[in-house]
C-alpha cells in the first residue's frame, strides 16, 4: 500500500514530483492547494473562504482542510495508495490524518521530505508558471515550455499563481517554518521520514524517490 506524503517548503518541487510519482505508481495525486484553487475558480463557498487565507499566504483553517482530505482519501481509488501533496501542514492536521488512517485502514507509510535551501526557493517561486487549463508546472529558466507562454501538454496559457509574489511568499515561508516544519519530527517519531535532496535534477530526484518507494 503506497500511502505517501510529500513534504517540503513552498518551491521545493512538491507538485512537479508528485505528478511524476503518482503517475508512476498509478495512485491519485491529492493536492489540497489544487483543490482550493479549483474551488476558487468555480466560485464555490469553499473557494471564497479559502481565497481569504491563500491570498495572504496563510493556512486555510484545519477543520475545513481535514474534512476535505478525509472525504478524498476514503474514496475507492485510494485503496491501493495515494499521494498527499501539501497536506498535512499543521500538527492538528497530521494528528487527524493519523486517526483517519487508522479508522479507514489506510495509514501513512512514507513521508518524502524534499530538502531545499531557502536561498533557492525564492528563485523557484518567482520563476514558476502554471498552465491555466491543465495545471502543468513550468519555470521560466529551469523548466521552459517549448513555446514561451504556452503549455506543451495542452496548449493552454501559462500564468503565474497569484500567491507566487515576494510578499505572499514571505508569509508562506513563515507559515511553513512555524506550522509545518515541526511535522518532520512528528513523522520521524513514527519512523516514516525519508529525506531527499531537492536541488538535484528532476530525473535524478525521481530515481532517488523510486529507490525509497520500491516497486
Ligand atoms: P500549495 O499549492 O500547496 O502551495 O497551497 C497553496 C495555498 O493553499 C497555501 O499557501 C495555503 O494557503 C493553502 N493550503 C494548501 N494546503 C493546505 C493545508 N493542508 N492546510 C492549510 N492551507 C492549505
Amino acid at each position: 500500500m503506497k500511502n505517501i506524503i510529500l513534504m517540503g517548503p513552498p518551491g521545493a518541487g512538491k507538485g512537479t514530483n508528485a505528478k511524476r510519482i503518482a503517475s508512476h505508481y498509478g495512485i491519485p495525486h491529492i493536492s489540497t492547494g489544487d483543490m482550493f484553487r479549483e474551488a476558487i475558480k468555480n466560485k464555490t463557498p469553499l473557494g471564497e473562504l479559502a481565497n481569504k487565507y491563500i491570498s495572504q499566504g496563510l493556512l486555510v483553517p484545519d477543520d475545513v482542510t481535514i474534512g476535505l482530505v478525509k472525504e478524498r482519501i476514503s474514496l475507492d481509488d485510494c485503496k491501493n495508495g495515494f499521494l498527499l501533496d501539501g497536506f498535512p501542514r499543521s500538527l492538528p492536521q497530521a494528528e487527524a490524518l493519523t486517526s483517519i488512517g487508522e479508522e479507514i485502514s489506510r495509514p501513512i507509510k512514507y513521508v518524502i521530505n524534499i530538502v531545499v535551501p531557502e536561498s533557492i526557493l525564492v528563485d523557484r517561486i518567482s520563476g514558476r508558471r502554471v498552465c491555466k487549463t491543465c495545471g502543468a508546472p513550468y519555470h521560466i529558466r529551469n523548466m521552459k515550455p517549448k513555446v514561451e507562454g504556452i503549455c506543451d501538454l495542452c496548449g493552454g496559457e501559462l500564468v503565474q499563481r497569484k500567491d507566487d509574489n515576494e510578499e505572499t511568499l514571505k508569509a508562506r515561508l513563515h507559515e511553513y517554518h512555524k506550522m509545518t516544519e515541526p511535522l518532520i519530527s512528528y513523522y520521524k517519531n513514527l519512523g516514516v521520514v525519508y529525506d531527499v535532496d531537492g536541488t538535484k535534477d528532476l530525473d535524478e530526484l525521481s530515481k532517488d524517490i523510486a529507490k525509497i518507494l520500491g516497486e
